[in-house]
């Protein structure tokens, strides 16, 4: 019973002005824990049970686990405690400081997506003093926007256990049950340089690229002939050759290329399959360039999700929120919890329009609606 537990908008006001980046770059990354002290102070104020899980190997991360109540089944509410970076430069407010304006909340992460937990926490305290039946689990993840780390430990450790989970990611209330995967991978050749004027004298990493090119796109043809979901806006997988870099100089032969593309595989699609598919199609060709061949990925990667089309929570969601569900285009930690067995839907107020940018907002008239859905769903599951 330490930090009273403030208002809704006292609780946001504080998360924004808490700043919890998670990048990949090390120079921008900060650590979550001053989020997730705060979290922990209200929750427990309520009567939760807490659980701060420190990320293993991630000094500086941590998720949160609060619990009300116990028995078996119960509802899980989640969210993510980190950011992406911002350009504060860019924004017409400070993205560190709430301020409301035009009947919207602005600041970084209102909507992506510190502003879900103020809204959970006003639902939940509805419940405090109530028996529940069934636990209704808070739980607070670090990472989400960079590795994910903090819903690949709470897999590794196998909870929280509990029956449903929604993830309040930002969907304007509409329920999400299915989204592709995401992977980053590399590819690199080493080959050796030497005088242009004489071919013998090196093995050109470009030339080797260049067979490396042609092959990762018979291989999107390939996946592309043989996966198809047309619930997608894009109802392919699709693979982007993002970026490449190699070799120096015309008069040279080139030593070194690396290549970037991203792959986004349809639920369905195993990600180390992919991963080594896509090994053995290039082996052959660093054979024949008598080059070094590597390929890595640059993250682990978002496995696709998907959950029933008539899964309980996703009739329930529909039903209390007058949605057909739907699929999306980004990655969500939705794969994580299914994986803990849970029926998994991705539901929250704001729009992803207003992610990941400048003025970021989060509308005054998504936080009642989203209050009253969460306490209906609370009592569905829980009580
Ligand atoms: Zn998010």
């Amino acid at each position: 019973m330490s930090t009273p537990c403030p208002s809704l908008v006292a609780m946001l006001n504080e998360l924004i002005a808490s700043p919890s980046i998670s990048c990949t770059r090390a120079d921008l990354d900060q650590s979550n824990l001053g989020v997730i002290e705060k979290l922990e102070g209200w929750l427990s104020s309520l009567g939760f049970r807490t659980e701060v899980m420190p990320i293993p190997g991630q000094p500086g991360k941590a998720n949160l686990i609060a619990t009300l109540g116990t028995g078996p089944g119960g509802l899980v509410l989640s969210g993510h405690t980190d950011t992406v970076p911002c350009n504060p430069e860019l924004w017409n407010s400070d993205p560190f400081k709430l301020t409301e304006k035009d009947n919207r909340f602005y600041g970084l992460g209102t909507c992506d997506m510190k502003g879900f937990f103020p809204i959970a926490i006003e639902a939940a305290r509805k419940f405090v003093d109530q028996p529940l039946q069934q636990p209704l689990i808070i739980l607070a993840t670090a990472d989400e926007e960079s590795s994910m780390c903090g819903a690949r430990a709470l897999a590794e450790a196998g909870k929280p256990k509990a029956r449903y989970a929604i993830i309040g990611e930002p969907t304007s209330m509409q329920p999400i049950y299915m989204h592709k995967g995401m992977m980053m991978e590399a590819v690199r050749i080493q080959g050796r340089a030497g005088h242009s004027s004489d071919p013998s004298l090196g093995a050109s990493a470009l030339e080797a690229m260049r067979d490396v090119l042609n092959e990762l796109v018979s291989f999107r043809q390939e996946l592309q002939r043989d996966f198809r979901n047309s619930d997608f806006k894009i109802a392919e997988p699709t693979m982007n050759l993002g970026c490449i870099h190699g070799g120096d100089n015309p008069n040279r032969i080139c030593a070194r290329c690396e290549l970037e593309y991203d792959l986004r595989p349809l639920p369905g699609m195993n990600l180390e399959n992919l991963r080594e598919d896509v090994t053995r199609r290039l082996t052959p060709i660093a054979e024949a360039h008598g080059v070094i061949l590597t390929t890595e990925a640059l993250f682990p990667g978002i496995p696709p999700f998907a959950n029933q089309k008539d899964s309980d929570l996703v009739k329930m969601a529909e039903k209390l929120t007058g949605y057909q569900a739907q699929s999306v285009a980004f990655g969500t930690e939705a794969p994580f919890l299914q994986d803990l067995g849970m029926d998994t839907i991705v539901l929250g107020p704001g729009s992803i329009d207003q992610a990941h940018q400048p003025d970021e907002y989060l509308a005054f008239s998504q936080i009642e609606p989203t209050v009253a859905l969460l306490e209906k769903m609370i009592a569905t599951y829980c009580l």
